[in-house]
């Protein structure tokens, strides 16, 4: 289905009311534990932050885990045999309890006050990528999954990182067909299931672009969605998510 302008504008406008109910809301207290009020406004105390399961080694390109530190510029086999279009992705944590509970709360349960825990993660994960980022690229959901769900969770992840580093949220990119969700799929779907998935209106004015999402599953959307970047005037692309399934 084309995306209808209105209908994304409608799908905007109740994903800010949304917000704004969900904003008000919010507890003063750490999401993960309960207790609080944590130090500043991460809504996640310092404890939690450092309880949860990160990932030990990660390939620098796709950001999978692997077995040990691999030498600068070397990456996974996977990454050898067929290299994915974006130059480097960041993943710091393990798709595993309580992160991926998390993940799913904020997503189908708009428990939208993890987003300020997970955003500072994001924000400390950018010191382990490319200084020359001029950009940053929401995962966009097409407007009907969007206007189900009341908001975008890779662009409510992106604003905190917006205020903090300064670059720019591309409002360009849309999600042209509903696809069903990556993880739903098994091996042989997953593959052509994004095919023609995104569309840019104009240019990309970044060099290099940051995607964002929650989750990187199989690297798929953000490879698809790279490609278009690339396609449509980006130089480079890089991806940062939460985690890594
Ligand atoms: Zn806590
Ligand atoms: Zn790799």
């Amino acid at each position: 289905m084309k995306c209808r302008p209105v209908f994304q504008r409608a799908a905007n406008f109740l994903s800010g009311v949304v917000r704004n109910i969900d904003e008000a809301l919010m507890p003063k207290h750490c999401v993960f534990c309960g207790m609080g009020p944590p130090p500043d406004e991460a809504s996640i105390c310092s404890g939690c932050y450092a309880d949860l399961a990160r990932v030990e080694y990660s390939c620098g390109r796709c950001a999978s885990p692997v077995s040990a530190t691999l030498p600068e510029g070397i990456h996974c086999g996977a990454c050898q045999e067929s290299p994915p279009p974006f130059v480097s992705a960041v993943a710091r944590l393990e798709y595993a309890f309580p992160t991926d509970a998390a993940i799913k709360a904020m997503k189908f349960n708009r428990r939208l006050d993890y987003v300020p825990a997970f955003a500072g993660l994001l924000i400390d994960s950018m010191a382990d990528l490319a200084d020359d980022i001029d950009a940053l690229v929401a995962v966009p959901l097409h407007w009907h999954r969007q206007a189900t769900r009341g908001f975008n969770q890779a662009e409510e992840l992106c604003k905190p990182l917006m205020l903090n580093t300064g670059l720019p949220i591309l409002g360009n990119v849309r999600r042209t067909r509903a696809t069903p969700y990556q993880s739903a799929l098994d091996a042989k779907h997953r593959h052509g299931n994004l095919d023609s998935a995104f569309a840019v209106r104009g240019k990309i004015s970044a060099q290099h672009a940051l995607i964002v999402d929650d989750v990187i599953t199989t690297g798929e959307t953000c490879g698809q969605l790279a490609r278009v970047l690339l396609e449509n005037g980006a130089e480079r692309v890089s991806v940062l998510a939460i985690a890594r399934a």
